[in-house]
């Protein structure tokens, strides 16, 4: 599904309208609440195929539908890096010396395996409970 401005949510109650939008303030709190966990789901995950940059990041959480700003990923990044789930490595290569390529750790491999499992038993209960209720 995709969001480019706000999130959509399904409305639990019966026919009509199924989508109601949410409002910026309450976005903001799932946001804060909610949706931080899943990019640094996403980061980790990114960082296991290969090292990423802040700029490449940011661009595939937008493709994902999450609008957020540099402001919010680096130092999201750097919490990361901080809880020793990430390591960075400044101007790779010789390039530009702001760029930064982060690598996920051993302990960010057993991090993402972890959270990894809880998805999946969260999903076994809310995504069947969801499919139920569109059938
Ligand atoms: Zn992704």
């Amino acid at each position: 599904m995709r969001h480019r401005a706000g999130v959509w949510a399904r409305q639990g109650t019966s026919g009509g309208d199924m989508n109601m939008h949410i409002d910026n303030v309450e976005t903001k709190l799932i946001t804060r609440e909610i949706l931080l966990g899943f990019w640094k789901v996403h980061i980790l995950h990114h960082a296991k195929e290969g090292p990423v940059v802040g700029m490449w990041m940011l661009q595939e959480l937008r493709r994902h539908g999450y609008d957020l700003s540099p402001g919010t990923l680096y130092p999201l990044l750097q919490r990361m890096e901080q809880n020793g789930w990430l390591r960075s490595e400044s101007n790779p290569g010789g390039g530009p010396k702001s760029r930064k390529n982060y690598y996920l750790t051993k302990k960010g491999k057993r991090v993402l395996n972890f959270v990894k499992d809880r998805l999946r038993e969260l999903w076994e209960e809310v995504g069947d409970e969801t499919a139920k209720r569109e059938n």
